[in-house]
Protein backbone atom coordinates (compact mmCIF):
# COMPACT_ATOMS: atom_id res chain seq x y z
CA UNK A 1 0.00 0.00 0.00
CA UNK A 2 1.10 3.51 -1.51
CA UNK A 3 1.09 6.02 1.74
CA UNK A 4 1.57 9.97 0.96
CA UNK A 5 0.88 12.54 2.84
CA UNK A 6 0.20 16.07 2.00
CA UNK A 7 -1.58 19.48 2.79
CA UNK A 8 -4.17 19.63 0.17
CA UNK A 9 -5.72 16.42 -2.04
CA UNK A 10 -7.66 17.46 -5.09
CA UNK A 11 -9.89 14.18 -5.72
CA UNK A 12 -10.31 14.46 -9.83
CA UNK A 13 -8.60 15.73 -12.50
CA UNK A 14 -10.88 17.37 -14.73
CA UNK A 15 -10.34 21.04 -16.03
CA UNK A 16 -11.55 21.66 -12.20
CA UNK A 17 -9.56 19.64 -10.39
CA UNK A 18 -6.36 20.60 -12.78
CA UNK A 19 -7.30 23.98 -12.68
CA UNK A 20 -7.54 23.86 -8.69
CA UNK A 21 -4.15 22.39 -8.33
CA UNK A 22 -2.49 25.15 -10.86
CA UNK A 23 -3.92 27.81 -8.23
CA UNK A 24 -3.32 26.06 -5.41
CA UNK A 25 0.19 25.69 -5.97
CA UNK A 26 0.71 29.23 -7.72
CA UNK A 27 -0.20 29.95 -3.42
CA UNK A 28 2.34 27.88 -2.40
CA UNK A 29 0.50 25.00 -1.25
CA UNK A 30 1.34 21.48 -1.47
CA UNK A 31 -0.95 19.60 -3.80
CA UNK A 32 -1.98 15.58 -4.41
CA UNK A 33 -4.27 15.19 -7.22
CA UNK A 34 -5.93 11.74 -7.47
CA UNK A 35 -7.05 10.48 -10.58
CA UNK A 36 -7.99 7.06 -11.88
CA UNK A 37 -7.61 7.93 -15.69
CA UNK A 38 -5.48 10.13 -17.78
CA UNK A 39 -6.48 13.83 -16.48
CA UNK A 40 -8.73 15.82 -18.35
CA UNK A 41 -10.23 12.68 -20.01
CA UNK A 42 -13.74 13.16 -18.72
CA UNK A 43 -16.25 15.62 -19.60
CA UNK A 44 -13.87 17.99 -20.04
CA UNK A 45 -12.08 16.48 -22.81
CA UNK A 46 -15.52 16.44 -24.95
CA UNK A 47 -17.14 19.63 -25.26
CA UNK A 48 -18.11 21.36 -27.05
CA UNK A 49 -15.06 24.12 -26.58
CA UNK A 50 -17.07 27.11 -25.88
CA UNK A 51 -16.26 29.54 -23.10
CA UNK A 52 -19.75 30.67 -22.58
CA UNK A 53 -19.48 34.15 -21.21
CA UNK A 54 -23.04 34.51 -23.19
CA UNK A 55 -24.91 31.63 -21.21
CA UNK A 56 -26.55 33.06 -17.78
CA UNK A 57 -29.64 31.33 -18.71
CA UNK A 58 -30.12 27.92 -16.45
CA UNK A 59 -31.32 24.39 -17.69
CA UNK A 60 -34.26 24.80 -16.17
CA UNK A 61 -36.57 27.32 -17.56
CA UNK A 62 -40.65 28.27 -17.52
CA UNK A 63 -40.47 26.90 -21.56
CA UNK A 64 -38.65 23.59 -20.50
CA UNK A 65 -40.93 22.86 -17.95
CA UNK A 66 -44.22 23.58 -19.89
CA UNK A 67 -42.92 21.61 -22.86
CA UNK A 68 -41.03 19.05 -20.72
CA UNK A 69 -43.84 16.31 -21.61
CA UNK A 70 -43.59 16.65 -25.85
CA UNK A 71 -39.93 17.05 -25.39
CA UNK A 72 -39.57 13.81 -23.79
CA UNK A 73 -42.09 12.02 -26.41
CA UNK A 74 -40.44 13.81 -29.38
CA UNK A 75 -38.08 11.45 -31.01
CA UNK A 76 -36.27 14.72 -32.50
CA UNK A 77 -35.63 16.18 -29.46
CA UNK A 78 -32.28 17.03 -27.51
CA UNK A 79 -33.85 16.12 -23.97
CA UNK A 80 -34.25 11.95 -23.12
CA UNK A 81 -34.70 10.35 -20.21
CA UNK A 82 -33.99 6.61 -20.27
CA UNK A 83 -36.80 4.90 -18.39
CA UNK A 84 -34.59 2.79 -16.40
CA UNK A 85 -33.02 5.41 -14.70
CA UNK A 86 -36.50 7.17 -13.50
CA UNK A 87 -36.91 5.89 -9.89
CA UNK A 88 -33.75 7.55 -8.97
CA UNK A 89 -33.77 10.26 -11.25
CA UNK A 90 -36.75 11.19 -9.66
CA UNK A 91 -35.90 13.47 -6.63
CA UNK A 92 -33.80 15.52 -8.63
CA UNK A 93 -36.44 15.91 -11.50
CA UNK A 94 -38.98 17.49 -8.81
CA UNK A 95 -36.13 19.91 -7.75
CA UNK A 96 -35.39 20.67 -11.38
CA UNK A 97 -39.02 21.26 -11.97
CA UNK A 98 -39.16 23.84 -9.34
CA UNK A 99 -35.86 25.22 -9.95
CA UNK A 100 -38.20 26.00 -13.45
CA UNK A 101 -40.68 28.26 -12.12
CA UNK A 102 -40.17 31.82 -13.04
CA UNK A 103 -38.65 33.14 -10.12
CA UNK A 104 -35.97 30.78 -9.56
CA UNK A 105 -35.59 30.87 -13.15
CA UNK A 106 -34.30 34.45 -12.91
CA UNK A 107 -33.08 34.06 -9.66
CA UNK A 108 -30.69 30.95 -10.77
CA UNK A 109 -29.96 33.24 -14.41
CA UNK A 110 -28.58 36.15 -11.83
CA UNK A 111 -25.93 33.83 -10.08
CA UNK A 112 -25.11 32.41 -13.16
CA UNK A 113 -24.82 35.42 -14.80
CA UNK A 114 -22.29 37.08 -12.06
CA UNK A 115 -20.09 33.32 -12.53
CA UNK A 116 -20.01 33.54 -16.15
CA UNK A 117 -19.36 37.77 -16.44
CA UNK A 118 -15.51 37.17 -16.55
CA UNK A 119 -15.23 33.93 -17.97
CA UNK A 120 -13.57 35.09 -21.10
CA UNK A 121 -10.70 37.38 -19.74
CA UNK A 122 -10.47 34.74 -17.38
CA UNK A 123 -9.71 32.12 -19.51
CA UNK A 124 -7.49 34.33 -22.13
CA UNK A 125 -5.10 34.48 -18.96
CA UNK A 126 -5.42 31.25 -17.86
CA UNK A 127 -4.60 29.99 -21.41
CA UNK A 128 -1.47 32.31 -21.45
CA UNK A 129 -0.59 30.78 -18.02
CA UNK A 130 -0.85 27.26 -19.10
CA UNK A 131 0.37 27.61 -22.96
CA UNK A 132 -2.23 27.01 -24.83
CA UNK A 133 -3.18 30.37 -26.26
CA UNK A 134 -3.08 29.35 -29.71
CA UNK A 135 -5.79 27.18 -29.33
CA UNK A 136 -8.26 29.91 -28.15
CA UNK A 137 -10.13 31.66 -30.91
CA UNK A 138 -12.22 35.03 -30.13
CA UNK A 139 -14.64 34.81 -33.42
CA UNK A 140 -17.76 35.02 -30.78
CA UNK A 141 -20.53 32.43 -30.86
CA UNK A 142 -24.01 32.05 -32.94
CA UNK A 143 -27.31 30.62 -32.01
CA UNK A 144 -29.88 30.17 -35.12
CA UNK A 145 -33.27 29.65 -35.21
CA UNK A 146 -35.45 27.85 -37.84
CA UNK A 147 -38.97 29.72 -37.54
CA UNK A 148 -40.19 33.24 -36.85
CA UNK A 149 -42.09 31.43 -34.01
CA UNK A 150 -39.01 29.84 -32.15
CA UNK A 151 -37.26 33.44 -32.71
CA UNK A 152 -39.80 35.18 -31.05
CA UNK A 153 -40.06 32.23 -27.84
CA UNK A 154 -36.10 33.05 -27.17
CA UNK A 155 -37.61 36.41 -26.13
CA UNK A 156 -37.77 36.23 -22.56
CA UNK A 157 -34.23 34.36 -22.58
CA UNK A 158 -32.90 37.08 -24.96
CA UNK A 159 -34.46 39.87 -22.00
CA UNK A 160 -32.81 38.18 -19.63
CA UNK A 161 -29.84 38.33 -21.01
CA UNK A 162 -29.89 41.66 -21.78
CA UNK A 163 -30.65 42.59 -17.87
CA UNK A 164 -27.50 40.61 -17.19
CA UNK A 165 -25.37 42.61 -19.12
CA UNK A 166 -24.57 39.68 -21.61
CA UNK A 167 -23.63 41.45 -25.15
CA UNK A 168 -25.40 39.48 -27.70
CA UNK A 169 -26.55 41.06 -31.22
CA UNK A 170 -29.83 40.35 -32.73
CA UNK A 171 -29.73 39.03 -36.62
CA UNK A 172 -31.81 39.03 -39.72
CA UNK A 173 -31.61 35.67 -41.73
CA UNK A 174 -29.19 37.97 -43.97
CA UNK A 175 -27.12 38.92 -41.24
CA UNK A 176 -26.37 35.28 -40.39
CA UNK A 177 -25.47 34.46 -43.72
CA UNK A 178 -23.15 37.54 -44.06
CA UNK A 179 -21.35 36.00 -41.04
CA UNK A 180 -21.40 32.51 -41.77
CA UNK A 181 -22.40 32.20 -45.45
CA UNK A 182 -23.12 27.91 -45.71
CA UNK A 183 -26.29 28.93 -43.53
CA UNK A 184 -28.99 30.41 -45.53
CA UNK A 185 -32.24 28.64 -44.15
CA UNK A 186 -32.83 30.54 -40.36
CA UNK A 187 -34.95 32.68 -40.11
CA UNK A 188 -32.53 34.41 -37.80
CA UNK A 189 -29.94 34.37 -35.22
CA UNK A 190 -28.13 35.99 -32.16
CA UNK A 191 -24.92 36.94 -32.20
CA UNK A 192 -22.40 36.81 -28.61
CA UNK A 193 -19.34 38.56 -29.95
CA UNK A 194 -17.34 38.40 -26.73
CA UNK A 195 -17.46 34.24 -26.39
CA UNK A 196 -14.34 32.42 -27.20
CA UNK A 197 -13.99 28.59 -28.34
CA UNK A 198 -10.92 26.26 -27.77
CA UNK A 199 -10.27 24.23 -30.89
CA UNK A 200 -9.30 21.38 -29.05
CA UNK A 201 -10.27 21.14 -25.51
CA UNK A 202 -8.22 17.66 -25.71
CA UNK A 203 -5.28 19.10 -26.08
CA UNK A 204 -5.66 22.11 -24.09
CA UNK A 205 -6.23 19.40 -20.74
CA UNK A 206 -2.69 17.91 -22.25
CA UNK A 207 -1.48 21.55 -21.86
CA UNK A 208 -2.79 21.77 -18.60
CA UNK A 209 -2.21 18.73 -17.15
CA UNK A 210 1.59 19.21 -18.06
CA UNK A 211 1.49 22.96 -16.60
CA UNK A 212 -0.04 21.22 -13.09
CA UNK A 213 3.26 18.60 -13.72
CA UNK A 214 5.62 21.31 -13.47
CA UNK A 215 4.75 23.13 -10.70
CA UNK A 216 5.61 19.83 -8.67
CA UNK A 217 2.03 19.08 -7.62
CA UNK A 218 1.94 15.07 -7.38
CA UNK A 219 -0.09 13.05 -9.51
CA UNK A 220 -1.76 9.74 -7.55
CA UNK A 221 -3.32 7.44 -10.28
CA UNK A 222 -6.40 5.95 -8.60
CA UNK A 223 -9.75 5.90 -7.83
CA UNK A 224 -10.79 7.28 -4.70
CA UNK A 225 -13.24 5.03 -2.45
CA UNK A 226 -13.73 6.88 1.06
CA UNK A 227 -12.47 10.10 2.93
CA UNK A 228 -12.75 9.93 6.66
CA UNK A 229 -12.42 12.39 8.88
CA UNK A 230 -9.70 11.10 11.88
CA UNK A 231 -7.97 13.29 14.55
CA UNK A 232 -4.49 13.66 12.65
CA UNK A 233 -6.51 14.72 9.69
CA UNK A 234 -8.30 13.46 6.30
CA UNK A 235 -8.15 9.95 5.40
CA UNK A 236 -8.58 9.21 1.56
CA UNK A 237 -8.31 5.67 0.75
CA UNK A 238 -7.85 5.26 -2.83
CA UNK A 239 -7.33 2.17 -5.10
CA UNK A 240 -4.01 0.71 -3.83
CA UNK A 241 -2.64 3.91 -1.74
CA UNK A 242 -3.56 5.77 1.02
CA UNK A 243 -3.33 9.85 1.07
CA UNK A 244 -3.38 11.98 4.57
CA UNK A 245 -4.53 15.55 3.64
CA UNK A 246 -5.20 18.29 5.77
CA UNK A 247 -7.45 19.41 3.67
CA UNK A 248 -9.48 17.73 0.70
CA UNK A 249 -11.23 19.31 -2.24
CA UNK A 250 -13.81 17.13 -3.59
CA UNK A 251 -13.78 17.59 -7.74
CA UNK A 252 -14.54 14.24 -9.36
CA UNK A 253 -17.01 16.22 -11.79
CA UNK A 254 -20.44 13.91 -11.99
CA UNK A 255 -18.99 10.98 -9.50
CA UNK A 256 -18.93 13.66 -6.70
CA UNK A 257 -22.30 13.34 -4.90
CA UNK A 258 -21.23 9.79 -2.92
CA UNK A 259 -18.14 11.12 -1.53
CA UNK A 260 -19.39 14.34 -0.29
CA UNK A 261 -22.48 12.46 1.09
CA UNK A 262 -20.09 9.76 3.03
CA UNK A 263 -18.67 13.40 4.86
CA UNK A 264 -22.25 14.37 5.40
CA UNK A 265 -23.05 16.81 2.96
CA UNK A 266 -25.55 15.12 0.71
CA UNK A 267 -26.35 17.19 -2.34
CA UNK A 268 -28.63 17.48 -5.37
CA UNK A 269 -25.78 15.90 -7.78
CA UNK A 270 -26.87 13.59 -10.99
CA UNK A 271 -25.61 13.75 -14.73
CA UNK A 272 -27.21 14.94 -17.53
CA UNK A 273 -24.98 12.65 -20.03
CA UNK A 274 -23.82 14.62 -23.47
CA UNK A 275 -22.74 13.31 -26.75
CA UNK A 276 -20.45 13.86 -29.61
CA UNK A 277 -19.62 13.11 -33.03
CA UNK A 278 -16.42 14.25 -35.05
CA UNK A 279 -15.73 14.44 -38.72
CA UNK A 280 -12.00 14.53 -39.94
CA UNK A 281 -12.21 17.26 -42.37
CA UNK A 282 -9.44 20.28 -43.12
CA UNK A 283 -11.94 22.66 -44.94
CA UNK A 284 -14.24 23.30 -41.99
CA UNK A 285 -17.96 24.52 -43.40
CA UNK A 286 -18.14 27.38 -40.61
CA UNK A 287 -15.86 29.56 -38.84
CA UNK A 288 -17.27 29.87 -35.22
CA UNK A 289 -19.21 27.66 -32.66
CA UNK A 290 -22.95 27.37 -33.96
CA UNK A 291 -25.68 26.41 -32.19
CA UNK A 292 -29.45 25.56 -33.77
CA UNK A 293 -30.94 25.93 -30.76
CA UNK A 294 -33.82 23.51 -31.21
CA UNK A 295 -31.76 20.65 -31.82
CA UNK A 296 -29.98 21.35 -28.35
CA UNK A 297 -26.64 20.46 -30.30
CA UNK A 298 -23.35 23.15 -31.18
CA UNK A 299 -21.72 22.33 -34.36
CA UNK A 300 -17.74 23.46 -33.51
CA UNK A 301 -14.86 24.06 -35.73
CA UNK A 302 -12.35 22.10 -34.03
CA UNK A 303 -8.73 21.38 -35.62
CA UNK A 304 -8.52 19.28 -38.65
CA UNK A 305 -12.40 17.93 -37.36
CA UNK A 306 -16.06 19.26 -37.16
CA UNK A 307 -17.15 18.33 -34.06
CA UNK A 308 -21.22 18.16 -33.60
CA UNK A 309 -21.66 18.21 -29.24
CA UNK A 310 -25.16 18.50 -26.88
CA UNK A 311 -27.73 16.97 -25.80
CA UNK A 312 -29.49 15.44 -22.53
CA UNK A 313 -29.99 12.51 -21.60
CA UNK A 314 -30.58 11.67 -17.88
CA UNK A 315 -30.04 8.00 -17.32
CA UNK A 316 -26.72 7.71 -15.16
CA UNK A 317 -23.17 7.26 -14.69
CA UNK A 318 -23.28 3.57 -16.01
CA UNK A 319 -25.62 3.11 -19.17
CA UNK A 320 -23.85 2.15 -22.24
CA UNK A 321 -23.72 4.82 -25.01
CA UNK A 322 -27.54 5.22 -26.64
CA UNK A 323 -26.30 4.76 -30.31
CA UNK A 324 -30.07 6.20 -31.52
CA UNK A 325 -28.65 9.58 -30.45
CA UNK A 326 -25.62 9.54 -31.94
CA UNK A 327 -27.77 8.27 -35.42
CA UNK A 328 -29.96 10.78 -34.51
CA UNK A 329 -27.09 13.74 -34.20
CA UNK A 330 -25.40 12.51 -37.39
CA UNK A 331 -28.65 12.88 -39.43
CA UNK A 332 -29.41 16.45 -37.69
CA UNK A 333 -25.92 17.52 -39.06
CA UNK A 334 -26.15 16.03 -42.25
CA UNK A 335 -29.69 18.25 -42.28
CA UNK A 336 -27.26 21.51 -42.21
CA UNK A 337 -24.60 20.43 -44.49
CA UNK A 338 -25.15 17.55 -46.61
CA UNK A 339 -21.67 16.68 -47.50
CA UNK A 340 -21.13 15.18 -44.10
CA UNK A 341 -20.89 11.36 -44.24
CA UNK A 342 -19.97 8.52 -41.38
CA UNK A 343 -18.81 10.31 -38.12
CA UNK A 344 -15.04 9.09 -38.20
CA UNK A 345 -15.80 8.51 -33.86
CA UNK A 346 -18.73 9.47 -30.90
CA UNK A 347 -17.86 9.76 -27.81
CA UNK A 348 -20.61 10.18 -24.75
CA UNK A 349 -19.55 12.21 -21.41
CA UNK A 350 -21.22 12.90 -18.17
CA UNK A 351 -22.07 16.76 -17.11
CA UNK A 352 -21.94 16.82 -13.48
CA UNK A 353 -24.94 18.72 -13.16
CA UNK A 354 -27.42 20.42 -10.31
CA UNK A 355 -31.03 20.93 -10.65
CA UNK A 356 -30.89 24.71 -10.76
CA UNK A 357 -27.84 24.66 -12.78
CA UNK A 358 -25.46 26.08 -9.92
CA UNK A 359 -22.39 24.94 -9.75
CA UNK A 360 -21.47 23.90 -5.60
CA UNK A 361 -18.02 25.73 -4.37
CA UNK A 362 -18.00 26.29 -1.29
CA UNK A 363 -16.71 24.36 2.12
CA UNK A 364 -18.72 21.47 2.82
CA UNK A 365 -21.05 21.85 5.87
CA UNK A 366 -19.55 18.87 7.91
CA UNK A 367 -16.37 21.07 7.75
CA UNK A 368 -13.63 23.27 6.15
CA UNK A 369 -11.05 21.08 5.62
CA UNK A 370 -13.57 19.42 2.77
CA UNK A 371 -14.06 21.74 -0.12
CA UNK A 372 -16.99 21.19 -2.78
CA UNK A 373 -15.97 21.66 -6.03
CA UNK A 374 -18.52 20.42 -8.84
CA UNK A 375 -21.78 20.33 -10.14
CA UNK A 376 -20.76 22.36 -12.99
CA UNK A 377 -23.21 21.09 -15.76
CA UNK A 378 -23.20 23.24 -19.43
CA UNK A 379 -20.30 25.41 -18.51
CA UNK A 380 -17.51 23.53 -16.46
CA UNK A 381 -15.25 24.59 -19.15
CA UNK A 382 -15.96 28.08 -19.29
CA UNK A 383 -16.14 28.72 -15.07
CA UNK A 384 -12.75 26.38 -14.54
CA UNK A 385 -10.66 29.58 -13.71
CA UNK A 386 -13.23 31.26 -11.86
CA UNK A 387 -13.79 28.52 -10.00
CA UNK A 388 -10.09 27.79 -9.45
CA UNK A 389 -9.72 31.55 -7.69
CA UNK A 390 -13.10 30.64 -5.29
CA UNK A 391 -11.53 27.66 -4.07
CA UNK A 392 -7.98 29.42 -3.38
CA UNK A 393 -9.71 32.08 -1.37
CA UNK A 394 -11.78 29.56 0.52
CA UNK A 395 -8.32 27.76 1.61
CA UNK A 396 -6.88 31.34 2.50
CA UNK A 397 -9.62 32.36 4.59
C1 LIG B 1 -21.47 17.25 -24.87
C2 LIG B 1 -20.95 18.28 -23.89
C3 LIG B 1 -20.71 19.57 -24.31
C4 LIG B 1 -20.25 20.52 -23.41
N1 LIG B 1 -19.91 21.77 -23.87
C5 LIG B 1 -19.41 22.69 -23.02
C6 LIG B 1 -18.98 23.96 -23.48
O1 LIG B 1 -19.01 24.26 -24.67
N2 LIG B 1 -18.53 24.86 -22.58
C7 LIG B 1 -18.45 24.57 -21.24
O2 LIG B 1 -18.06 25.45 -20.46
N3 LIG B 1 -18.79 23.35 -20.77
C8 LIG B 1 -19.26 22.41 -21.63
N4 LIG B 1 -19.62 21.18 -21.17
C9 LIG B 1 -19.54 20.91 -19.74
C10 LIG B 1 -18.13 20.65 -19.26
O3 LIG B 1 -17.48 19.74 -20.11
C11 LIG B 1 -18.17 20.10 -17.83
O4 LIG B 1 -18.95 20.95 -17.00
C12 LIG B 1 -16.76 20.03 -17.23
O5 LIG B 1 -15.91 19.30 -18.07
C13 LIG B 1 -16.79 19.42 -15.85
O6 LIG B 1 -15.47 19.32 -15.40
P1 LIG B 1 -15.10 18.44 -14.14
O7 LIG B 1 -13.65 18.57 -13.95
O8 LIG B 1 -16.02 18.79 -13.03
O9 LIG B 1 -15.53 16.96 -14.60
P2 LIG B 1 -14.73 15.86 -15.45
O10 LIG B 1 -14.02 16.46 -16.60
O11 LIG B 1 -15.68 14.77 -15.74
O12 LIG B 1 -13.62 15.37 -14.45
C14 LIG B 1 -13.92 14.67 -13.27
C15 LIG B 1 -12.76 13.72 -13.03
O13 LIG B 1 -12.97 13.07 -11.77
C16 LIG B 1 -12.45 11.78 -11.88
N5 LIG B 1 -13.06 10.94 -10.84
C17 LIG B 1 -14.30 10.40 -10.81
N6 LIG B 1 -14.47 9.66 -9.72
C18 LIG B 1 -13.30 9.71 -9.02
C19 LIG B 1 -12.86 9.14 -7.82
N7 LIG B 1 -13.65 8.34 -7.08
N8 LIG B 1 -11.58 9.39 -7.42
C20 LIG B 1 -10.78 10.21 -8.13
N9 LIG B 1 -11.17 10.78 -9.29
C21 LIG B 1 -12.40 10.54 -9.73
C22 LIG B 1 -12.84 11.34 -13.28
O14 LIG B 1 -12.03 10.28 -13.74
C23 LIG B 1 -12.68 12.62 -14.07
O15 LIG B 1 -11.43 12.69 -14.73
C24 LIG B 1 -20.07 20.19 -22.05
C25 LIG B 1 -20.29 18.88 -21.63
C26 LIG B 1 -20.72 17.91 -22.53
C27 LIG B 1 -20.94 16.50 -22.06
Amino acid sequence: MHRISTDIAVVGGGVIGLAIALRLRADGREVVVIEPNEPGSGASYGNAGTVANYAVIPVGTPSVLRNFLSLLLDPGSPLSVRTSALPTLFPWLARFAYESLPHRYRQNAGRIAELVSDASTAWMEFAAEIGASNFLSAKGCLYLYETAKAFRAAGADIELRRNHGVSQQLLSAGDVAELEPRLTEFEGGLFFPGAINLSDPGAVMGLLTAAVKRTGAEFVQASVTSIVRERSGLRIAASHCDVRARRVVIAAGAHSRRLAASLGDPVQLDTERGYHIEYDMTDLPIERPVCPTARGFYFCPMQGRLRVAGLVELGGLTAPANLQLTEALARNARRMFPELGVPSRSWLGFRPSMPNSIPVIRPSKSGRDVILAFGHGHIGLTLAPRTARMVSAIVAR
